[in-house]
């Protein structure tokens, strides 16, 4: 009888965290972490830009107002107008003021702090049941501000472990399942954030670097390209580290 899947992927998973950690060391976390409602906020305004930008558009939101509250006083096309620098504005605003309204109507007002009582998948369905919110913001809720052993997948996420073979996926969704289901303790942090460095700095989607990328020697992708040096800068700044 051969080792079970979920046996053979847990330990796929160590080896790959194992190596990205010898590249990228174990990545600093918050001292403290953001509440639930600043993580949805800030992920939310990082769908389809750079952590950069979505960091602009959540401190014109945080320096320019008390509390979420306030916020919510705006109207969405308000808050269009200081969160514009991250992009997609009229769909972001949209989707903010909705979950703000909501939460005002809850007790306490303005937080998620219930969601501390409720297992993972309630907290994905709690989350995904708004407009705007996706498994992969949902999942970020979790691990940033909870601490569950979660790990959103992104396009970055998606695209590396599909190239090195761990998973044979058509959407980051579908890759999320997979991986979330035989995630080994406590490695979602570091796993998660490594594999967006080695997304952004090798991984890329065209041209990847493998010639320098830590995991060459295990990665199953047909194309690897290793004629092709780092092009463009080093992106170190990561947005759900620095709420
Ligand atoms: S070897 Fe190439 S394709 Fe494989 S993970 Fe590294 S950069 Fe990506």
């Amino acid at each position: 009888m051969g080792i079970p899947f979920f046996y053979q992927m847990k330990s796929e998973i160590l080896k790959i965290n194992k190596l990205l950690v010898k590249k990228f060391a174990i990545p600093e976390r918050n001292k403290r972490n953001p509440s639930p409602l600043d993580t949805l906020i800030g992920t939310i305004l990082s769908q389809n830009t750079n952590d950069n930008n979505s960091y602009k558009a959540y401190m014109n939101l945080k320096n320019n107002f008390k509390d979420w509250k306030e916020v919510d006083a705006l109207s969405a096309s308000e808050i269009e107008e200081y969160i514009k620098v991250a992009g997609l504005g009229k769909q972001k605003s949209k989707a903010i003021k909705t979950i703000l309204e909501n939460l005002s109507k809850k007790n306490p007002p303005y937080s998620l702090e219930y969601l501390y009582q409720l297992d993972n998948v309630k907290v994905l369905n709690e989350l995904t049941s708004y407009d705007g919110v996706g498994l992969k913001t949902a999942s970020c809720v979790l691990l940033f501000s909870m601490n569950r052993n979660v790990c959103p997948v992104d396009t970055h996420v998606h695209r590396t472990l599909n190239r090195i073979g761990l998973v044979s996926t058509s959407a980051p969704d579908k890759t999320a399942v997979i991986i979330n289901k035989n995630l080994p303790e406590g490695v979602a942090h570091t796993f998660h954030t490594n594999l967006i460095k080695l997304g952004r700095e090798y991984c890329r989607p065209a041209n990847p670097d493998c010639g320098g990328c830590p995991l060459t020697s295990i990665c199953k992708y047909p194309d690897k390209n290793t004629e092709i040096k780092r092009i463009g800068k080093k992106n170190t700044f990561l947005l759900l580290d620095n709420l």
